[in-house]
């Protein structure tokens, strides 16, 4: 595969085909697949990849002498060399596997929290937080004795930086904040937060759970302490995902889990750890995960950032145009600067009643809080009805989108 991002524009038909869910039914109607955000459809390339691994290359990984063991060591490295290169890590070492970014923020609440967390201390937050980027911190912060502070969002659902430079204080041990709002959208200006933290030697921890799928994302451009996502967002398989850190926090961090795979030495009185990454991957890791992730990330790279964004831009302003057209339609989340994810609300519906009927005519939709309770709280409704687009998302599903919602609209008032 080409190692190169200079694709500018998408054959939608082509990629649409690449993805063999899209070519199937739901109610008996062609899907139209619209939550992305929550899960994206994953193309053949991958499938065949995690596929062939079972059907002729499965051994346990960096323990066999026989060759068998060793190509798949081989494979599953290969997996993380390719996360390394798609992040522009500096060393596969501060690629860490995990279950998914919920598992990578939580090692990090843990094992950073474990060392450097006191009471009195704080730990900064946004407003906009999925579930797994507040209860971890709420969770050490409990037992440390720790203040979680909350960065406040205006109307559109934008960060105030003006309070986060606030909040940002000799207390502050860590900052940990969302790269893209899976509920409204928004893309933080993280490099911009992460250079305030740091100006205070504050250490960031980005949560890419959706960015990945969007944009190209540089760790050491960014100069991010810890970055998190999930493979299953970005095309690859579900079960695992990625915590990039940079070295001097991981070797500073105590390990996370015990068990096979990240010890050096073991003895009944004491035990010796290995080195990174593997320090912080105890047992038998995902392989055919780690494989199918590594292909998901070529083949993104193969299309090319600037083409994914320009094809994704195109789909969310359509999209919003024509859903803004819709009597009583109002997004929640109309930041500046957006990805394509929209959540609506229809006045005198509730979103589950319109996320079902949607069901009913082959269009899947994702309703309720999202993982964002108190963001649905700052905006005092129950939930939203969220469309999210992917690579393969086209102008066809939003107008059928549209249509749905109309017709729905009009059933329902
Ligand atoms: N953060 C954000 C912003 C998310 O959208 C999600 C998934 N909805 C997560 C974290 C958690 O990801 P996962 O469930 O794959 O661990």
């Amino acid at each position: 595969m080409a190692d190169n991002n200079i694709n500018t524009s998408l054959d939608i038909e082509k990629v649409r085909a690449d993805f063999p869910l899209l070519q199937t039914e739901m109610r008996g109607k062609p899907i139209v697949f619209l939550d992305s955000a929550a899960s994206s459809q994953k193309p053949q390339i991958v499938i065949d990849a995690i596929s062939k691994y079972y059907n002729s290359q499965h051994a346990n990984v960096h323990r066999g002498v026989y060759e068998l063991s060793q190509n798949a060591t081989d494979a599953f490295e290969l997996g993380r060399e390719r996360v390394r290169s798609f992040l522009n890590a500096e060393s596969t070492d501060e690629v860490i596997f995990t279950r998914g970014c919920t598992e990578s923020i939580n090692l990090v609440a843990s094992c950073y929290g474990r060392k450097f967390l006191s009471e009195g201390d704080e730990v900064i937050i946004s407003a906009m937080e999925h579930h797994s980027n507040i209860v971890p911190w709420q969770m050490i912060c409990q037992e440390k004795g720790a203040t979680l502070k909350v960065v406040p969002l205006n109307e559109k659902g934008e960060i105030i930086m003006e309070e986060y430079k606030k909040l940002l204080s000799d207390k502050t041990k860590i900052v940990s904040i969302v790269h893209i709002s899976n509920s409204l959208g928004t893309i933080n200006p993280v490099k911009e937060i992460i250079d305030l933290a740091h100006e205070k030697d504050i250490p960031v921890l980005i949560d890419g759970a959706q960015a990945t799928l969007h944009s190209k994302v540089d760790v050491r451009d960014l100069d991010v302490d810890f970055y998190t996502f999930s493979s299953h967002k970005v095309y690859g398989p579900t079960g695992i995902g990625v915590l990039y850190g940079k070295r001097k926090w991981l070797d500073a961090m105590p390990p996370y889990q015990g068990g096979g795979e990240m010890i050096k030495t073991v003895s009944f009185e004491n035990t010796t750890y290995n080195e990174l990454p593997f320090k912080f991957e105890a047992g038998t890791p995902d392989i055919s995960g780690a494989i199918g992730l590594g292909i998901a990330l070529e083949y993104v790279k193969d299309l090319g950032f600037d083409a994914i964004a320009a094809h994704e831009s195109e789909i969310l302003t359509y999209a919003t145009e024509k859903l803004l057209a819709i009597d009583g339609l109002k997004i929640i989340g109309t930041a500046a600067n957006k990805a394509s994810v929209i959540s609506f609300l229809i006045e005198g519906t509730h979103p589950y009643d319109v996320g079902t009927l949607l069901d009913k005519m082959g269009i899947a939709v994702r309703t309720g809080h999202h993982c964002t309770q108190p963001l649905m709280d700052f905006y005092q409704i129950p939930g939203t009805v969220r469309a999210s687009f992917a690579v393969y998302s086209s102008k066809d599903d939003v107008d059928k989108l549209v249509a749905g919602v109309e017709r729905v609209a009009n059933m329902l008032r």
